[in-house]
């Protein structure tokens, strides 16, 4: 198995603050994955996400894609990164020029990466990256931006991105800003990607329960720090790290039968007042012991399929590398099935 991109012991600092704290995560190259990225805000998600993408420039460490450093690529080598690794992000509105009809944003890449001889071969093209997210090209070319809705302006992007044949979307909470009735299609559309194109996506979240019913695996970030990785259904079904705990305690999910919740969790106003030179977590772990203020956590493996940074399982063994994905647990074809019934009709159920 090769590693299609790798963050390399990836720091990541705003002055003194450290956004991202020696990350190490990969995506392979023979088998298409869907892998969330989970976190509150100020958790560093955003920031693996651009530093992948080659937005960030890292303060330490490397991102290789294919074996080589993007910070040292040619030019050639620099645009075929460009073009295999797309970015959606979250507010779709940002993206479009006002003044330009939507036709722009798929027309540009086209020319860009010379994808078509013909004018005609460009329509198709674009046609066919439309209907792939549901769109019509009848409904949505030859329109400005501000005609469409939210949720067709997302799947503009998606289907700008499809337009490229892209190996890995990164996808920044490409369905915050959209309407809930459009959240599940546009999920759906990016499962079908991955099924029938063979995309990895990379799904960067807040939100658990989408994480839940679209990915296969999950990295939890806590300031910073990885906090538990695994299998989505480890770490959302049995969350072991009293920071996930605390996150699963507060959503509803009704596809699981534990609920989680009860745990004396302490409020981030009051775990203001101290610090931690160890875990991060510390200040707001009702189950923090010295070692905790005083040493950063080993990744410890609490299963085949998932790590904990967490002392509460110092007795398991700690990864062999520095890379989260070791705790995947292998193919993801032999994990799970609970992805087949569509995060749609899920979330439909749910109300
Ligand atoms: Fe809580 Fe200690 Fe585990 Fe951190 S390492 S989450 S403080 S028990």
């Amino acid at each position: 198995m090769t590693k299609l991109i790798e963050l390399q012991d990836v720091t990541k600092e705003f002055g003194t603050f450290t956004a991202l704290n020696r990350a190490a995560f990969s995506i392979m190259e023979e088998t298409s994955s869907m892998t969330a990225i989970a976190g509150e805000s100020g958790s560093g998600k955003t920031t693996m996400a651009r530093i992948m993408l080659g937005f960030t420039e890292p303060s330490k460490g490397r991102v290789l894609y294919r074996g080589k450093d993007i910070a040292s690529m040619s030019t050639a080598e620099r645009r075929q990164f460009r073009r295999e690794v797309q970015p959606i992000f979250q507010d779709p509105f940002d993206v479009f020029n006002q003044f330009y009809r939507i036709d722009h944003v798929l027309t540009t890449p086209v020319k860009r990466f010379k994808l078509a001889n013909t004018e005609a071969e460009a329509r198709s093209l674009i046609e066919d990256a439309l209907s792939r997210v549901g769109l019509r090209s009848q409904d949505t070319l030859g329109r400005f931006p501000h005609e469409l809705s939210g949720g067709q302006r997302q799947r503009i992007m998606v289907a700008r991105a499809v337009l490229l044949r892209p190996r890995l979307i990164v996808a920044d909470e490409p369905v915050s800003m959209v309407d809930a009735s459009l959240r599940a299609t546009i999920l759906d559309e990016l499962q079908t990607l991955n099924r029938d194109l063979g995309i990895s996506i990379i799904y960067i979240t807040h939100d658990l329960t989408t994480a839940f019913q679209i990915c296969e695996n999950i990295v939890v970030l806590y300031q910073g720090n990885v906090a538990e990785a695994g299998s989505v259904e480890r770490v959302i079904g049995d969350p072991k790290h009293p920071y996930t705990q605390l996150l699963v305690s507060s959503i509803p999910l009704p596809n699981l039968e534990q609920n989680w919740g009860g745990e004396d969790f302490i409020t981030l106003e009051a775990a203001s007042e101290r610090e931690s030179r160890g875990c991060r977590f510390a200040p707001r772990c009702s189950q923090a012991m010295d070692v905790c203020w005083r040493t950063p956590p080993e990744k410890y493996l609490c299963d085949r399929d998932r790590l904990a940074s967490c002392f509460l399982y110092r007795d398991k063994p700690t990864l062999r590398t520095d890379d989260v994905t070791e705790a995947f647990g292998g193919p993801v074809a032999a994990k799970s099935d609970h992805r087949k019934t569509g995060a749609r009709s899920r979330i439909d159920s749910e109300g």
